[in-house]
Formats: C-alpha cells, structure tokens, sequence
C-alpha cells in the first residue's frame, strides 16, 4: 500500500508540474471558471462539445498541486465523453475524495483517492469538477467553493 501511495504522489507531482491540456482551446463553446477561497487554486475550463459529446477539453489556472493534478487528469478523462456520462463520473470522483466509495474503475482518477484523509483538500481535488459541471450546464457566474467544510 505504501508503494502504491508514493506511486501515487508521483503521478499527481508529475500532473501538477506538467499540467495535460493546459491553456484555452483553440475551439472553445464552453467556458466556466471556479475559485477555491480555502487554498486560493483558481481555475478556468474551457470545452469544446458537439452534439452532446465533448471533442476537447482544456483548463488553466494556477493552484496547488491538488487542484491542478485533478484538472489535468479530468481534462484528460473527459476527451470523447457524452456529457451525461461526464456528469455521472463528477459523482463518482466527489464519492471517491470524500470516501462514499472505492473509486475502483475510475482508472487513473484513482490517484487521487487519498485526499479523502484530508477533508480539507477535498475541494482542490473538487474544484475543477464542479467548475466542469458550471460549463456544461453553461452557468454564467463563476464557481466558488463554500468556505465551510464537510
Ligand atoms: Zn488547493
């Protein structure tokens, strides 16, 4: 278990210091930002979807590893998804970071699965999903995450 979690960190380090899809699109339809006030991560996701599926999908932003290793990695998770199946794994991942479920299938989400012993970076590890979620449903206001914890 100890190599698994140091493989793990190696894998969330190497997303943060070489963030996938980062920057806009070249075709974006759309866009979303979304603020974390407990940590400070701020992050902008950019879409491009056709007919219900999305073709590409960006981010940029600047936040801590946490929160930057997730975007990239959802970013990647997302390319060629339907929107309603990119919905449905928002769920599954927030089950996953808060401990209601494995995360098992979730594939290279998985790595994440640690956050879950610290409540309080669940919402870095939140963050860019629920900002994810804005630009589908093509809220107009950013997202900031309650200061409150769970
Ligand atoms: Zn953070």
């Amino acid at each position: 278990m100890n190599d698994l979690r140091e493989l793990y960190q190696e894998v969330i380090f190497d997303h943060y210091r070489k963030p996938r899809n980062f920057g806009r699109l070249g075709m974006t339809n759309r866009k979303a930002e979304g603020y974390n006030p407990l940590c400070g991560d701020k992050v902008t996701i950019y879409l491009q979807v056709e007919d219900g599926i999305i073709r590409d999908a960006g981010f940029d932003g600047s936040g801590c590893a946490i929160s930057t290793a997730s975007a990239s990695l959802m970013t990647d998770s997302l390319k060629g998804m339907r929107e309603d199946e990119a919905l449905r794994l928002m769920q599954e991942f927030q089950h996953m970071v808060t401990g209601t479920a494995s995360g098992e299938g979730l594939g290279k989400l998985e790595v994440l699965a640690g956050v879950r012993e610290f409540p309080q970076r669940v919402k870095c590890a939140t963050l860019a999903w629920h900002t994810l979620q804005a630009a589908l449903e093509n809220q107009p206001q950013p997202v900031s995450m309650p200061v409150s914890t769970e």
